[in-house]
């Protein structure tokens, strides 16, 4: 142990579903390191045993009191590498690990990532939708009212839009998306990816909501669903979003006013452009 050299903490990412996607380094990283941060670490202890890894695990939660945070934090300052995992996937996508991550930075320790499965990315890649530019949401809220809410201001929203959901909300939120953003937009759904069972789904929203409604199978396991940004010229806008235009240029010139408001609702420069054009010519 030098213990003039602090510890490393790795957050590596482990398969979403197939053992085949864990990356070797991943596996040689959580042999060598001295304690692994599990959300849960019966069920990590299954994945580790497939890969002969038996490093002792302790249990990581963003809500884990800051005890154990500062427990982690010191086996860092005392040169201890620590890797942190996750359930599935990349730690920190929709799982814990922001408040370490956060703290080991802010204390200059190294944080280094064991690229590997992230759910969201897998699918967007599959997609067929436009992936230049995506918004990834994690998951939608569980009422009704708040999920539609959400919804409403994401409906201008040009970037693809990625979100986790639920088996048992599928079509519940299926229903508020077209509700939102119409039957017409286009969508994609991956379900199990990389598992036995996996399914995509592609086409408009409404599609996609009659094969899941009559299929009871699309509303089983893990999935991922994709909706395509706002390509509608003929843009709406809410009253909200006109009074902050409004307000910003009574500040800013126009370009500017429409860039700054692009940046707060997430909204397109040039509809937002548009929308201070004729408030300025009112
Ligand atoms: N950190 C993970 C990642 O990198 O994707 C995500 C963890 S989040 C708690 C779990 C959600 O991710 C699931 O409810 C589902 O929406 C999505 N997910 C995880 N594995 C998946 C899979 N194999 N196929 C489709 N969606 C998956």
């Amino acid at each position: 142990m030098n213990l003039n050299q602090p510890g490393t903490l790795y957050i590596v990412a482990t398969p979403i579903g197939n053992l085949a996607d864990m990356v070797p380094r991943a596996v040689t990283t959580l042999h060598n390191v001295s304690v692994i941060a599990c959300e849960d670490t019966r069920h990590s202890k299954k994945l580790l045993s497939q890969f002969s890894i038996d490093t002792p695990c302790i249990t990581y939660h963003d809500y884990t009191d800051q005890k154990s945070v500062d427990k982690i934090l010191t086996r860092l300052q005392h040169s201890e590498d620590v890797a942190l995992i996750s359930d599935a996937g990349t730690p920190l996508i929709s799982d814990p690990g922001y408040r370490l991550v956060a703290q080991a930075r802010l204390r200059g320790f190294h944080v280094i990532p064991i690229p590997g499965a992230c759910a969201a990315t897998a699918a967007l890649s599959v997609s067929g939708l436009p992936t230049d530019k995506f918004r990834f949401l994690g998951f939608l809220p569980a009422k009704v009212g708040q999920r539609k809410k959400a919804l409403e201001e994401l409906k201008a929203v040009t970037e693809t839009l990625v979100f986790y959901e639920a088996p048992h909300r599928i079509l519940a939120s299926l229903n508020d998306l077209i509700d939102v953003f119409g039957q017409d937009r286009l969508a994609f759904m991956a379900r199990e990816v990389s598992k036995t069972f996996e399914t995509y789904l592609y086409g408009t929203i409404s599609q996609i909501k009659t094969q899941v409604n009559n299929d009871s199978n699309q509303q089983r396991g893990e999935i991922v669903i994709i909706i395509a940004g706002n390509t509608d010229s003929t843009y709406t806008h809410s009253p909200e979003t006109e009074s902050l235009v409004a307000l910003l240029l009574k500040e800013l010139p126009i370009t500017k006013a429409a860039s700054l408001a692009a940046k707060i609702t997430g909204g397109d420069k040039k509809q937002l452009y548009q929308v201070a054009l004729s408030l300025q010519n009112k």
